[in-house]
């Protein structure tokens, strides 16, 4: 009686839960993602509706360039290098064309990928003719047995190549030179009393990044600067540092934007992905810990995106630049914290 009476209230039980299952639709798993950034800093709000619609329609362009490859099937890597080329393109941001000025009036670009299925890297700094840094990158991480080449050099591997190349001047934009004449004079004005610190926290920098997690389950980041307006000659900032400024692995692939020398100074990418690897925390949660415990209010922003395709774009800055989407439909595109 009792077995019998166990037996049919089981039955029972186990019909409701599967009816109860079958009723709810499964959680979609996201088969790929991918986020971008154009850059952190103090971005105004007093911005015109005008000038904020073409960073809006900048960014959704370029995450048009990397939704393609994603949606078809292609590579995170692929994904991050066409973002990256695409904002290299856009005048509007710190890289490629409408690069910040060097103090010598200049440009010098640096630029990283990151293959985080094998830790493939490849690097440079202190281009000057290369249209594309982002491209050269990628060969280098692919063709040379190196990670990271530097100013003359990286134009000499640039000549052994097919990458496009441009005089110095194609970087050069009316707007960018205008920055640059009132960096230099604020610098000329610079007290003692005064903190270079604190200056160079008011200079807007710049640069723009990708990260992407494809259908395979791999994860691949990108990130393209002219640095910081005014920089001294031969400064290397955070972005071909691997793990400061780019990094991907099998965890997570990070971009960051913002005061270089301190996310340097805090391996700020890598931090990252290490925390999520030995602390089991959340992305969100290595994100915070990197912008709250580590780098100071104001220092800088970054993307993200983990082995499970969960996105995060935090910054310590008034504003950053940024876009995402993923395959479920997800999709943002900001500047501010709500807007
Ligand atoms: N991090 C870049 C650099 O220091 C600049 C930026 O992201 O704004 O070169």
């Amino acid at each position: 009686m009792n077995y019998r009476f166990t037996f049919i209230s089981s039955l029972i039980i186990s019909l409701f839960l599967f009816a109860s299952c079958a009723d709810q639709p499964e959680a979609e798993s996201t088969q790929w993602a991918l986020a971008l950034h154009g850059g952190a800093g103090t971005i105004s709000q007093n911005l015109p509706d005008s000038v904020k619609q073409q960073y809006y329609d900048g960014l959704e362009e370029a995450l048009r360039a990397g939704e393609v490859v994603l949606r078809d099937g292609g590579t995170a890597l692929d994904a991050v290098e066409y973002v990256v080329r695409n904002l290299e393109d856009n005048p509007l941001f710190n890289a490629g064309r409408g690069a910040v000025f060097t103090k010598e009036g200049g440009h010098e670009l640096d630029a990283a990928i990151m293959d985080g299925s094998t830790l493939g890297a490849g690097a440079l700094t202190g281009l000057t003719t290369v249209k594309n840094p982002i491209s050269l990158a990628r060969k280098v991480m692919t063709d040379s047995p190196h990670i990271l080449f530097s100013g003359e050099g990286a134009e000499t591997y640039a000549d052994q190549t097919d990458v496009e190349r441009v005089d110095n001047d194609h970087f050069h934009t009316g707007r960018r030179y205008q920055q640059w004449e009132r960096a230099q004079e604020e610098a000329r004005a610079i007290t003692p009393e005064e903190s270079i610190q604190d200056w160079i926290k008011d200079t807007k920098f710049g640069t723009v990044g990708a990260v992407a997690y494809d259908a395979d389950g791999n994860l691949a980041a990108a990130t393209s600067t002219g640095g910081m307006t005014n920089k001294q000659f031969g400064r290397v900032g955070d972005v071909p540092i691997i793990g400061s400024g780019t990094f991907a692995n099998h965890i997570a692939a990070i971009s960051a934007t913002g005061w270089g020398e301190q996310i340097m100074r805090n391996v700020s990418a890598n931090t990252i992905a290490n925390y999520m690897e030995f602390k089991g925390g959340s992305l969100d949660e290595a994100m915070d810990f990197v912008l709250n415990e580590r780098l100071d209010p104001g220092d800088a922003g970054f993307i993200a995106v983990d082995n499970q395709g969960n996105i995060s774009m935090k910054m310590n800055t008034t504003g950053m630049f940024r876009a995402s989407l993923n395959s479920n439909g997800d999709r943002t595109v900001m500047i501010w914290e709500n807007e």
